[in-house]
């Protein structure tokens, strides 16, 4: 099965991603850690990827195919795929659907976590980290100890990060709707989105997504 997982910042995407590896025995493909990879094995793809990183500029969707195009044809990756993080536009999701198809492969289903922005601001705006282990908490839903001792570490330096405000949350929450409802509508077109409730515990949140994915 190849799948496309899409969600806001802070609906829980890369916990649902994480199940979904281990449930359907398929890897996540992110091309951001492909091209950190790429570029750390110091690989010829790498050094093409390097000249435009360094230079600050965007990498070319070709340049990112053909990573696609090398990773898919991987053994782990021969049952199918989620793709996270990619594609980002309708021109980036038509390639990989002609690369998928030369493949014999399609996207099967896409994922969309549906958060509303309140949501995300109340999980994020919450949001307690532990600078000694990285440890998170959260204000409602797994209070830090009173103590202040975290329970993973026993360090004491239990903090919100500097980003987790909602000015920021916003920002990104209205940045990424933009930016994926054409995407969404371009797969509505071809029928395999599956709108999965993200509110509640990601538990809960799993389960849905296990629904959607045995209903059809
Ligand atoms: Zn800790």
């Amino acid at each position: 099965m190849d799948l496309v997982l899409f969600g806001p910042p802070g609906a829980g995407k890369g916990t649902q991603a994480k199940f979904l590896v281990k449930s359907l025995g398929i890897p996540q493909i992110s091309t951001g850690d492909m091209m950190r990879a790429e570029r750390a094995l110091g690989s010829e793809l790498g050094a093409r990827f390097d000249s435009f990183m360094s230079a600050g500029k965007l990498v070319p969707d070709e340049l990112v195919l053909e990573l696609m195009a090398k990773r898919l044809a991987r053994d782990d990756a021969k049952a199918g795929a989620i793709f996270d993080g990619y594609p980002r536009t309708v021109q980036q999701a038509e390639a990989l659907d002609a690369l998928l198809a030369s493949l014999d492969r399609k996207i099967d289903r896409v994922i969309a976590l549906d958060v509303v922005l309140e949501d995300v601001v109340e999980r994020i705006t919450g949001r307690r980290v532990c600078l000694g282990c990285g440890q998170t908490y959260h204000v409602r839903y797994s209070p830090p100890p009173e103590s202040g001792v975290c329970v993973s570490c026993q360090g004491t330096k239990i903090v919100q990060r500097s980003d987790d405000t909602e000015e920021v949350v916003r920002h990104r929450y209205t940045e990424y709707q933009e930016k994926t409802a054409c995407l969404l509508d371009y797969y509505r077109g071809l029928g395999v989105v599956s709108e999965v409730d993200g509110r509640g515990g990601l538990d809960e949140v799993t389960q849905r997504i296990q629904q959607a994915l045995e209903a059809r």
